[in-house]
């Protein structure tokens, strides 16, 4: 069986910058990219709030540095799945792509979220072209437009807010007559006079042409009334899902499925498995947090293996 000192599952700016650190470390480890190789940025256009890029970068093309670094260390990068892990017994045993099991001394956990998206087909429709499930990455592109926001937590009451600072006009879509969102967060979206909140609505269809999103169609579900809104930008603030399906039962998670980890540290409740980026993180879910936590886990990473050397010999 193959044996590995670093196995890291996961390719977004926290999977890559363990592996980084862990390669510069001479620890040669292995990176499985999972099935969205480069993760949530590959899914956004320019980052422009990433330090050390004074005129932004493609999503996709930071991704692809991030690996040539990443490799240019010793860092084997495979394009493949985990698809189950055994975290009972040390060495910890991770299956690839359903087949093959693969040992390993440590393993970064690095998988990810995904945000939640309705399920509209004109929401793929315009993936990318006015269709964003991140205010903070993509708000910017919509300065002086019209957008909307739909949810009703603190995220969408945060994004409506920050989105209202850019843009002339927003459009907050709630499903129900009520929020979730804290009440400090829901006053502050009442009180701002360019945020105009759709109660009881749902989005019938994103509208729009080939210059990207033109409109919503909102339904009252109260009433059954339809109406067409013009906004530019669509924004999905419904919450995100955590990639961490295949740790159930092995990894401490919170009630929503993000892994537990240590406070100030990436351990888990495994010894040897540390949690990285967003899979661990519901507040911040930026990319140079998941990078700065990525570096913390190959740290610990190899602060354990230290120490696991000096008690096993190889
Ligand atoms: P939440 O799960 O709290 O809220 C999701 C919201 O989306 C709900 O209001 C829900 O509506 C709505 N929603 C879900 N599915 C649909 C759908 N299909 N159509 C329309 N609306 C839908 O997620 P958040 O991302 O807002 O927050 C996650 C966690 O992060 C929370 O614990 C939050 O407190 C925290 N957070 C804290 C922040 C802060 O303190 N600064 C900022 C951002 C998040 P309904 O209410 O009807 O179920």
């Amino acid at each position: 069986m193959e044996r590995e000192k670093v196995l890291i599952i996961g390719s977004g700016p926290a999977g890559y910058t363990a592996a980084i650190y862990a390669a510069r470390a001479g620890l040669t480890p292995v990176l499985y990219t999972g099935g969205q190789p480069g993760g949530q940025l590959t899914t956004t256009n320019d980052v422009e709030n990433f330090p050390g890029y004074p005129e932004g970068i493609n999503g996709p093309q930071m991704m692809i540095d991030l690996q040539k670094q990443a490799e240019r260390f010793g860092t084997r990068v495979h394009f493949a799945l985990a698809t189950a892990v055994d975290f009972s017994a040390w060495p910890l045993k991770v299956t690839i792509d359903e087949s093959k099991v693969v040992e390993a001394e440590s393993v970064i956990v690095a998988t990810g979220a995904s945000a939640k998206y309705l399920g509209l087909p004109s929401e793929e429709t315009f993936a990318n072209k006015g269709v964003s499930a991140c205010a903070v990455c993509d708000g910017f592109f919509y300065r002086g437009k019209e957008v909307a926001v739909v949810g009703a937590g603190d995220s969408a009451a945060e994004e409506s807010t920050y989105l209202s600072k850019l843009c002339t006009k927003v459009h907050l879509i709630v499903r129900r007559d009520e929020m979730r969102a804290s009440k400090i967060m829901q006053q502050r979206v009442l009180n701002t006079p360019n945020i105009e909140v759709h109660w009881n609505s749902e989005t019938e269809e994103v509208l729009g042409d080939d210059s990207g999103v033109t409109g919503v169609r909102l339904l009252n579900n109260k009433t059954g009334e339809k109406k067409d809104i013009s906004v530019q930008g669509f924004f999905l603030a419904i919450g995100h899902k955590p990639n961490t399906d295949i740790f159930k039962g092995q990894l401490d998670m919170d009630e929503s499925g993000y892994v537990k980890v240590i406070p100030g540290s990436t351990k888990t409740n495994v010894e040897g498995v540390f949690a990285v980026g967003d899979v661990a993180d519901r507040v911040y879910r930026q990319a140079i947090t998941a990078a700065g936590s990525g570096c913390m886990g190959a740290l610990d990473a190899e602060k354990f293996l230290a120490a696991k050397e000096g008690l096993v010999a190889h």
